[in-house]
This record gives C-alpha cells, structure tokens and sequence, in this order.
C-alpha cells in the first residue's frame, strides 16, 4: 500500500507558513497541525505542557525538544492524520527533525515535501507587530495589509481579535535568532534528501499559495 504523504512547512516566524499549511490542508482534505497553536492551547487549559511552556512561548524561546516532540507525536498518531497531513512549526531543531523522520517511518508516512518559506528580518517585523488573531476561530488578521472589518472584531465568526504575546519588537527578535541558531540547520538537513522546495515569501498569500500549490503537485 503506498504511505500516507506529510507536507512540513517551515521558515522564519511570520513568513506565512501557517496561513499557507492552513490553506493547503483543505484542498488535500488532509488535517493541519500546527505546534505553536497546539502549544498555545496547552498554555490556555493549563495542561502540564501548558505549565512548561508558558515561560519559552512569553519569551520567543522553543520549547525543550522533548515537550516539542511529545506534543508532536500525539498530534500526528491520531487517526485522523491516518491519510497525511501538513504540519508547521515543527520540527524546528536539528534534534526535532532527526526524531520526527524516525517517527515518519514508525507509523509508515512519507515526507512528500519540504516548504521552505523564506522572508527578511525587516519584513517579519511588519508583518509580526500588525498581527491579530481572532481568539474563536483562529484567523488571521493584519492591522495595514488585511484588517477586519470591525476594529478587533473578526469578519468570519464575530470573536475577539488580539495579538499574541509574543508578537512584539522585543519576543519577535528574539524569535528571529532562534530561528537563525536553531532552526536554519534544518534547511541543509533536508537540502541532502532532496525534499526541499524554496518560496519567496515576501508576495500576496495568493501567489505565495500557486507556487505551493505547484510544488506539492495539487
Ligand atoms: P509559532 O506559532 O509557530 O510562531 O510558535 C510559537 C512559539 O511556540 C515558539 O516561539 C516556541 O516558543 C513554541 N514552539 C512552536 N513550535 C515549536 C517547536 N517545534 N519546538 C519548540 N518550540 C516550539
């Protein structure tokens, strides 16, 4: 039988990866995890991860790998990852991707492709300090390039919109260099398997999303 497909996408915070996974899961009809919102949840039901957490997600640190992969492992051993998914945020270290390839093959997926989304320092500052997020559904909003309707209410559900805690000059360099240190190794780890495909990220999430779209084949 052939293996299930995953997609990672990765990049440096506020490149889009997340609002590309979550508009490439649908049209796969596959599910979107995303480990920063998993985390964020565990941070707002006060979960034991939640407790470890809070400290790195306030800071714009990661998490230990232990707690990143943990949280991972059970996100995509549900059955309804049984036919694929797309994940972003994850993995972000060297140790996390050499763990979750073994994880792949332990429950029989693929790893169709790599989404490398790359953006500059100066664009991520833009993008990050505008950004708001409705609590209820998760949207996206940005505060000059898409903004709500209604001043911090969201267009799709009515729910209140906020900015995250760690979406501010301080975290979000700070979640730069992690980036750099930490999670950049990745991109020649899997440069080696032939995975990797390179987007630009600094364009319309429409033309971001056709160049997507063309890499995984959909
Ligand atoms: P994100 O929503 O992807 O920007 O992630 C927000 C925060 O969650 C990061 O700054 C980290 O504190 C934590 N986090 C998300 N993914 C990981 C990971 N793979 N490993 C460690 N920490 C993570």
């Amino acid at each position: 039988m052939r293996k299930a497909d995953v997609f990672v996408f990765a990049g440096p915070p506020g490149s889009g990866k997340g609002t590309q996974a979550k508009l490439l899961a649908p049209k796969l009809k596959v599910p979107h995890i995303s480990l920063g919102d998993l985390l964020r949840e565990a941070v707002r039901n006060r979960s034991k991860v939640g407790e470890i957490a809070k400290s790195y997600l306030d800071a714009g640190k990661l998490v230990p790998d232990k707690v990143a992969i943990d949280v991972a492992e059970e996100a995509v051993s549900k059955k309804e990852c049984r036919n694929g998914f797309v994940i972003d945020g994850f993995p972000r270290t060297l140790e996390q991707a050499v763990l979750f390839d073994g994880l792949l093959n332990k429950l029989g997926f693929n790893l169709r492709k790599v989404l490398y989304i790359d953006i500059p320092l100066e664009e991520i500052l833009k993008r990050l300090t505008g950004r708001r997020s409705c609590r209820k559904c998760g949207a996206v909003y940005h505060l000059t390039f898409n903004p709500p309707k209604k001043d911090g209410i969201c267009d799709a559900c009515g729910g209140e919109l906020y900015q995250r805690r760690d979406d501010t000059d301080e975290v979000i360099k700070v979640r730069y260099e992690v980036y750099r240190d930490q999670t950049s190794p990745l991109i020649d780890h899997y440069k080696k398997t032939g995975k990797l495909v390179y987007i630009n990220g600094v364009r319309d999430v429409s033309e971001v999303f056709k160049e997507v779209s063309k890499a995984v084949g959909s």
